[in-house]
């Protein structure tokens, strides 16, 4: 399963951090989310929850912020949202086009103590 190997690295990232911080409970965890990704939020949730036997995730609330996609024309430099994973450029028809953004899974933060 895609999200359970991608909450575990999230996890993982937790450990290490809160650890260095001394932190013992984690509240909440801020996750960022790209598009891209196609990572599922419900199902980020659910592997998250296969985590809560651990007493530093017992209490934390995993909340999902979503982030479009965007991509960058390589031709006209037009910056433009994504849709449908339709890569042509909306200015100049150009296929020629980068993903700017929305590829990203990240922590925007975390809180605990
Ligand atoms: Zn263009």
């Amino acid at each position: 399963m895609h999200e359970l190997s991608l909450m575990m690295g999230i996890v993982d990232q937790l450990r290490k951090s809160a650890a260095e911080n001394n932190i013992k409970k984690i509240s909440k965890v801020m996750l960022v989310v790209g598009e891209m990704t196609m990572a599922v939020p419900d199902a980020l949730q659910l592997a998250f929850e296969a985590f809560k036997e651990e007493e530093l995730f017992q209490n934390a609330v995993l909340e999902i912020r979503k982030e479009p996609v965007r991509g960058e024309c390589k031709d006209c430099h037009h910056n433009f949202g994504v849709e449908d994973f339709a890569f042509v450029c909306p200015n100049c028809s150009s296929p020629n086009v980068r993903i700017a953004s929305g590829r990203e899974l990240y922590i925007d933060y975390y809180e605990g103590d």
